[in-house]
């Protein structure tokens, strides 16, 4: 029995037909989820398996984008909001672009970037998946991809005090409140 982790490939669209915690990207299929591999019937899917004992659905978490796809960012765990500890078992969390904010996103770019830390509301503990929706969730620090100076809130954008790049992002009324490493 394989164990797989968000953004691992486990095959080709042409030889599996992917099942649930799967997605699908340029004929590729990838974990979305983390959990044991399944394969019946040529459907992948995979199984959850609790990887964070101390993350209950509900919890509100903080994280670091490390990756963003088409269709998914991942999220490095750090620690639970409003919890000084950090969390024993981090592990990588999944963040649909259904679930980054009300409403339809087209892509990542103009809401997630990676390297961005963002505060999310666990929907699903045992696959670690994530959602932003809300006022106080979503991005929380961002650095400016021009010169990775921190940004600052610019009424709905994100502006960099030092080259003046502006940026979009899904931002969290709680941005730049707090210290969030
Ligand atoms: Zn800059």
């Amino acid at each position: 029995m394989k164990f797989v982790f968000p953004g691992d490939k486990i095959g080709y669209a042409e030889e599996f037909v992917g099942g649930e915690g799967v997605y699908e990207e340029n004929g590729e299929l990838y974990a979305a989820v983390a959990g044991r591999l399944k394969i019946e019937d040529r459907v992948v899917s995979i199984e959850s398996v609790k990887k964070i004992p101390e993350i209950n659905k509900g919890d509100i978490v903080l994280g670091r984008v490390v990756d963003v796809r088409n269709s998914i960012a991942l999220v490095e765990l750090s620690r639970k909001s409003g919890n000084d500890r950090e969390l024993r078992h981090t592990g990588i969390a999944a963040l649909h672009i259904s679930n980054v904010q009300d409403g339809y996103l087209k892509d990542f770019d103009s809401a997630i970037k990676y390297m961005d830390i963002i505060k999310a509301r666990v929907i699903d503990a045992d696959l670690l998946k994530l959602s932003t929706k809300g006022r106080d969730m979503g991005v929380v620090k961002a650095i400016c991809t021009n010169c990775k100076t921190e940004l600052e809130v610019k009424g709905d954008k994100l502006k960099c005090p030092k080259c003046g790049n502006v940026e979009s992002r899904k931002i969290s009324s709680d941005y730049g409140k707090g210290k969030w490493e």
